[in-house]
């Protein structure tokens, strides 16, 4: 399949300071996802890039953090606006950087900017501390100190850059940190602009740093002494690895990991939207790529046969194909080797008991050489098999049957996950209940948007710890100091 495109990539380079340095420790062959081809040869960040990255980050705290707050809002907010005034190149970014389809590409950038706008509208209006006792008779005047911790470590994956960007970047600049990103060689380019943007913003150098690389980079970043807190979104086995480093020094950790939500349909729900929020959600974003997508689909007995219907015939009518057009819901999955687990998991589940009720093959003929793999449903899905329980990360949805809320509840929670529940239902009084009992960071009831600026978002169990979004998101980034005043 031919992509065409008029939109020239930038070149990659390391950002560290004021400088832009086009050789690391290494290259990555960059492929576009959609073609099978390599369209760059990207640096990689070795362990002396991290190091001169970090220290340009720690000796750029002390200006930043002096910077008064209203002058770091408006860079912050001149920053939100520099992004959507670019929408269309990172959208074009996005294509090239993971073949993410343009019509998904244009609501994550608009989320990023509101991500972007949301913790510099907190900039100047920091909950710096309180008051926690006064002088009476006897006892002291005592207050606490919101302190920034000074050079954040942030280690992003590849499925979604900008807004992973917009989820980690902001907050802790806002609260007068510096930042070294390690983004995912995988997905390179849309930290170029964004780095770009940052300058222009008036950020000054060195509070904003960015180290292209793989495994390597992101160890070193982890470990570096000046690195004083680690924020990561990527999946468990690195974040067991990065937990244990970071123990090593006792240094503080936000994991945002992957996730296997369950999306409870009860029979008294509005199912037309139901199932089109169900299916939209499961395929249309980012194909699937994406960590708290409702994944597991929990359908109540009395509509379970026409509801998994329904849903097969939407998926199927799905358009995945060239990520260009603006008809094309699922574009590419990341690399082969994304298609290989998928297509694994998805075998396996029919060896389990599940019933395929649409897609299951690698697409082929004119989308043959990039990594297309259709809508694929799988119906009575076994709550124990490993479809049920391990995180796919690609377009495959697992469908389950309950009788009644007790055990929609207790298939909802029978994964080692907890980050989003999706729940639909016409009776109130059904989703406070349920809303209570589920073990998930995040609820949303009946089409609510997830991860949005103002919530706080982030998981518990083998979803994470720690949070993005909201005050949560940014209290993540200061440490608090005790103070009392004697009277000596
Ligand atoms: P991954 O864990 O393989 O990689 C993530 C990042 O970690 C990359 O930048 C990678 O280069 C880096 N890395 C690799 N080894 C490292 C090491 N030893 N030390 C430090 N850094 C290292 O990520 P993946 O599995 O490809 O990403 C997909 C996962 O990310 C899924 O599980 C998905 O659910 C999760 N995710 C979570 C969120 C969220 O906000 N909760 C958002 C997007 C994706």
């Amino acid at each position: 399949m031919t992509v065409s495109t008029d939109f020239a990539l930038p070149p990659v380079t390391l950002r560290i300071g004021s400088e832009a340095r086009s050789t690391g420790s290494g290259t990555h062959t960059h492929i576009n996802p959609a073609t099978g081809e390599a369209q760059a040869q990207v640096p990689l960040a070795g362990a002396a890039d991290v190091d001169d990255a970090v220290n340009a980050a720690h000796a750029a705290f002390a200006l930043w953090r002096a910077t008064p707050a209203g002058t770091r809002a408006k860079a912050l907010l001149k920053l939100a606006q520099l992004v959507e005034d670019h929408t269309e190149d990172f959208v074009n970014l996005a294509i090239a950087d993971n073949g993410i389809a343009r019509s998904n590409a244009y609501p994550t950038v608009n989320a990023a900017v509101e991500w972007i706008r949301y913790y510099g509208g907190w900039a100047d209006k920091l909950p710096l501390g309180r008051i926690t006792s006064v002088a009476g008779a006897g006892g002291s005047f005592g207050h606490t100190l919101r302190q920034p911790y000074g050079v954040i470590g942030a280690i992003i994956t590849w499925n979604a850059p900008l807004m992973s960007l917009a989820m980690k970047v902001p907050a802790a600049l806002a609260a007068g940190n510096t930042v070294v990103v390690k983004p995912s060689e995988l997905t390179p380019f849309t930290a170029m602009l964004f780095a770009d943007l940052v300058t222009e913003a008036g950020i000054p150098e060195g509070v904003f740093n960015v180290v292209p690389g793989g495994a390597e980079a992101g160890a070193a970043l982890v470990e570096h002494k000046l690195v004083k807190k680690v924020t990561f979104t990527g999946g468990p086995d690195t974040a067991r690895k990065i937990t244990a480093a970071c123990a090593q020094t006792f240094k503080p950790v936000v994991l945002e990991l992957g996730g296997k939500s369950a999306n409870l349909v009860f029979a008294d729900a509005d199912l037309e939207a139901a199932a089109m929020h169900s299916t939209f959600m499961a395929f249309g974003i980012m194909s699937g790529q994406a960590c708290a997508l409702p994944t597991r689909l929990l359908v109540q007995d009395s509509i379970y046969d026409s509801f998994v219907a329904t849903i097969g015939a939407i998926a199927a009518s799905f358009k995945t194909g060239n990520p260009q057009e603006l008809d094309t819901i699922c574009g590419p999955v990341i690399n082969q080797a994304a298609i290989d687990r998928i297509h694994s998991m998805v075998t396996q589940a029919q060896e389990d008991g599940a019933r395929l009720v649409t897609g299951g093959q690698r697409l082929a003929e004119d989308l043959a050489d990039g990594f297309f793999y259709p809508p694929t449903v799988l119906a009575d899905v076994d709550p124990a098999s490993e479809l049920a329980q391990k995180e796919v990360f690609g377009p495959v949805l697992a469908i389950t049957r309950f009788s009644d809320e007790a055990e929609a509840i207790a298939l909802a929670n029978s994964t080692d996950y907890g980050l989003s529940g999706y729940v639909w239902t016409g009776d109130a009084r059904r989703a406070v209940r349920v809303t209570e009992a589920l073990e998930t960071g995040e609820v949303t009831i009946n089409g609510a948007p997830s991860a949005v600026a103002e919530r706080p978002f982030g998981g518990i169990g083998h979803s994470g710890t720690g949070n993005e979004g909201g005050l949560e998101g940014l209290e993540e980034f200061f440490w608090t100091k005790s103070v009392a005043y004697g009277n000596g």
